[in-house]
């Protein structure tokens, strides 16, 4: 290695995936260096941050009276923007420990598409506080097509659906533009939600945001995909406010969460509604590619494709999508330009 490459090199490039649920850090050279839960901890009367990411989701649900764990993007646009950007600066500085001569980074970050102008600049506020070089955004659903392999430069369509905790993202691109998207609040997180209403419900019982997210992850599922088990669930009885177990089967949860997931269906179907013929042909033949963690639903691509009558894709690793989409745009930022915005 040169002298010159070497002190380019030091340059480091980062992408960032800023999620509703989890945060991912890809460093050039290095890989993905970091993935946490997109969650703050802070002191109620103070708003001082007490932890932020795996230490801070540990606290959720178990936080004592004076402490508050937030996360700022629940909704996919930043709910909490004070918060995002302390949040965003945190980990960016994390994996950029101040070295003698490192060259300001420069970030590829994906964001949800529904960004408004005020949450653009709490992201570039915390990218500059962090000493960022230069600052690119890409929509999420380019930065998922992007990194699951399709070929989004070329004038062929593809078609994307990306279910995260608290967004749907789906998108029809072609020539390195989105053509069409749509966006619903509707994802992980409302079925946990649905899962919590089913145990009040079913059982009586009280159940956390963490347990119905393990119940969800362990044996939900969009459709009967056979060799099913139920499990055993923790929660707190209602009524007594004793803590009791129940033993949950896989059908009863599939139904429990069967009106967010229609939803989600529903949303492919009028995106695809939307699409312009020429490309919807090409969508035909290469079908749809599920990304982020909601695709790791048992089932779901198959409902889909029965929905659709489209080929539908599960990219092998949904979660890191996203990241691995940053990741592409820098190691070929000319090829991907009209992809992003400055
Ligand atoms: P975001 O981009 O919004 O941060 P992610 O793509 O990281 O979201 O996905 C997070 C969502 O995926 C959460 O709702 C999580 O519960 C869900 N998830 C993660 N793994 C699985 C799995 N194996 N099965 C079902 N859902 C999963
Ligand atoms: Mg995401």
């Amino acid at each position: 290695m040169s002298f010159l490459s070497a002190g380019l090199r030091l340059a480091s490039e980062i992408g960032m995936d800023v999620g509703t649920g989890n945060t991912l850090v890809y460093v050039q050279g290095e890989g993905v260096v970091l993935n946490e839960p997109s969650v703050v901890a802070v002191e109620r009367d103070t708003r001082a941050v007490r932890a932020v990411g795996l230490e801070a989701k540990r606290m959720l649900g178990r936080t004592s009276a004076d402490l508050e764990a937030i996360r700022p993007l629940k909704d996919g646009v930043i709910a909490d923007v004070d918060v995002a950007e302390i949040m965003i600066r945190h980990f960016l500085k994390r994996v950029t420990p101040a070295k003698l001569f490192r060259t300001k980074p420069r970030v590829v970050m994906g964001v949800p598409s529904g960004i408004t102008g005020l949450e653009r600049r709490a992201v570039r506020a915390a990218a500059a506080a962090a000493g960022t070089r230069e600052l690119y955004m890409l929509a999420e659903p380019m930065a998922a097509a992007i990194g699951a392999g399709l070929p989004v430069d070329t004038p062929t369509g593809s078609m994307v659906v990306d279910i995260g905790g608290g967004t749907t993202e789906i998108a029809v691109i072609a020539l390195g533009g989105i053509v069409a998207d749509t966006s619903i609040r509707v994802a992980g997180d409302e079925m946990d939600q649905a899962i919590i209403t089913f145990a009040r419900k079913q059982y009586n019982m009280l159940i956390g945001e963490p347990t119905a997210e393990a119940v969800k992850i362990r044996i939900g599922s969009a459709c009967d995909v056979g060799g099913e088990d139920g499990m055993e669930v923790r929660g707190r009885d209602l009524v007594s406010g004793i803590p009791k177990t129940a033993h949950v089967s896989a059908s009863e949860i599939r139904e429990a969460m069967s009106e967010p997931v229609a939803q989600i269906v529903e949303a492919t179907l009028r995106a695809l509604e939307l699409t312009p013929p020429e490309l919807a042909s090409d969508i035909v033949d290469q079908g749809i590619m599920l990304t982020g963690g909601g695709a790791l639903i048992r089932g779901l691509d198959r409902l889909l494709m029965e929905r659709t009558g489209l080929p539908v894709h599960v990219d092998p690793e949904p979660l890191t999508c996203v990241v691995r989409g940053t990741a592409a745009v820098l190691e070929e930022f000319g090829r991907f330009q009209t992809a992003l915005a400055a």
